[in-house]
C-alpha cells in the first residue's frame, strides 16, 4: 500500500483520503493509517480523512486522526467537520479546542463544512461493518438470512451500528433521496418510518426490503445536524467551504448546487455569521493553499484567473430539498483559467477547465 501510494503521489495526486465510517475503510487501524500518512508527508501531500464517527465517539474519532497527523508529520484536512446526532448537540467548542491545540502544536490542519443540517449518504452505509464483509452479494444474502437479520437489527436499533456513527438509527430522520430502480421512485422523499407505515410493516422490514429491492443502490438524507455547531465551526480561521455533494439520485442533497452561494447569501448577508472578506477567504484562498495551488485562490497579477463575480446583495442558493438542481442567483460571471463560462448570467459552452496534478499545479500555464 505504501508503494502504490508513493507511486500515485509521484504521478501527481494531491494527497490521500480515507472513508473511515465506511467499509472497507473502517477496517484500517491507526498504525496502518500512520504508515500511509508517512508516505503522504514525504511527498508534501495532505491527508483528508472522513473520520470514524460523526455521532457517538465523534471527538475521539477527531482526536485519533489528529494524533495520526502529528505522529506521521502529515498535513491534515478534516472532511466536512461537524458534530452530529443528539449526543453532540452544542459540542462544537470541544472540537474547535482540539483543532486549536493541534494547530498550536504545529499540525498543518484545515477543515471544511457544508452549510446545511442533514447529512447525505447511502442507505447501505448504515449497516454494521461486519455485514459488508465479502462484498455486496454477501450483504444482500445476509439481509435474507434470519440470524444475520436479527443481529443487524440489534446493531441498528439497540446498540448503534458503526455504519451509523455508533448511534441507534432514528427511522424518522432517515429520508430516501434517490433510488437506482425506477420502479421504487415512489419511495423518494419518504422517511423509513413513513415507508413502513405506507407498507404496513416495521421500519426495519421497510429498510431491508428497500435495500434488497434496490440492490443497495438507495441514497438518503440523514437529518442529524445542529445549527449552532455548523455556525461555530464555519467561523474558525482554518475553515474552508466544501459541498460534500452527491449528484446522483432523483433528489440529491441541495448542498451539491447550493453550498457556496448559501455561504455568501444566508450566512454572510442575512445572518452575519461570517464577514464577507472572511467568507471569500474560506471559499478561495484557504482551499487553494490547502490543495497546494501556488497561483490560484487570490486575485493577483500574474495568477490564474479563476474568478466568480457575484452580487453580494442578491447572491443566494435556489436549490431546495424538493428541487435540488436549481442553480443559484446573483452570480453573473464565472471565469475558469481566464475564460468566461458564465457570461452576463448565461452559461457559455466553453470548457476551459483541466485536471490539476501536483506537478502541473506548480507549472505556469502556457
Ligand atoms: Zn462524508
Amino acid at each position: 500500500m505504501r508503494r502504490l501510494l508513493a507511486q500515485g503521489l509521484d504521478e501527481g495526486a494531491l494527497g490521500m483520503s480515507s472513508g473511515l465510517t465506511y467499509t472497507p475503510g473502517m477496517y484500517a487501524d491507526a498504525a496502518e493509517l500512520t504508515a500511509l500518512c508517512e508516505v503522504v508527508a514525504s511527498r508534501g501531500g495532505y491527508w483528508c480523512p472522513h473520520h470514524r464517527s460523526y455521532g457517538a465517539g465523534a471527538l475521539e474519532a477527531y482526536a485519533e486522526v489528529v494524533a495520526i497527523a502529528r505522529d506521521s508529520g502529515c498535513a491534515l484536512h478534516l472532511a466536512h467537520a461537524t458534530m452530529n446526532f443528539e449526543v453532540n448537540r452544542g459540542r462544537a467548542g470541544e472540537l474547535l479546542a482540539l483543532v486549536d491545540a493541534a494547530v498550536a502544536d504545529g499540525v498543518d490542519l484545515t477543515l471544511d463544512t457544508y452549510p446545511y443540517l442533514p447529512g447525505s449518504t447511502t442507505l447501505a452505509a448504515l449497516l454494521p461493518g461486519w455485514a459488508a464483509v465479502g462484498g455486496p452479494a454477501e450483504t444482500l444474502r445476509r439481509l435474507t438470512d434470519p440470524a444475520a437479520r436479527a443481529r443487524i437489527r440489534a446493531d441498528l436499533e439497540v446498540h448503534g451500528s458503526d455504519g451509523c456513527h455508533g448511534v441507534v438509527a432514528d427511522w424518522d430522520r432517515v429520508q430516501v433521496s434517490g433510488v437506482r430502480e425506477p420502479a421504487l421512485r415512489p419511495a423518494v422523499g419518504l422517511t423509513v418510518r413513513q415507508l413502513a407505515q405506507r407498507d404496513g410493516v416495521e421500519p426495519f422490514e421497510a429498510f431491508t426490503r428497500l435495500l434488497l429491492d434496490d440492490g443497495l443502490g438507495t441514497t438518503i438524507l440523514q437529518h442529524v445536524g445542529h445549527e449552532e455547531n455548523v455556525r461555530a465551526i464555519m467561523r474558525h480561521p482554518v475553515h474552508c467551504g466544501g459541498s460534500d455533494g452527491l449528484l446522483t439520485g432523483d433528489r440529491p442533497h441541495p448542498r451539491a448546487y447550493g453550498t457556496f452561494p448559501r455561504y455568501l447569501g444566508a450566512y454572510v448577508r442575512e445572518q452575519g455569521v461570517l464577514s464577507l472578506p472572511e467568507a471569500v477567504r474560506h471559499l478561495s484562498a484557504t482551499p487553494a493553499r490547502r490543495l497546494g495551488l501556488p497561483d490560484r485562490g487570490q486575485v493577483r497579477e500574474g495568477w490564474v484567473a479563476d474568478l466568480v463575480l457575484f452580487d453580494p446583495g442578491t447572491v443566494a442558493e435556489q436549490a431546495t430539498y424538493d428541487e435540488p438542481r436549481r442553480t443559484p442567483r446573483g452570480i453573473p460571471y464565472v471565469f475558469v483559467n481566464g475564460v468566461a463560462v458564465m457570461d452576463d448570467g448565461r452559461r457559455t459552452d466553453a470548457l476551459p477547465g483541466r485536471a490539476i496534478t501536483r506537478r502541473s499545479a506548480t507549472r505556469r500555464p502556457a
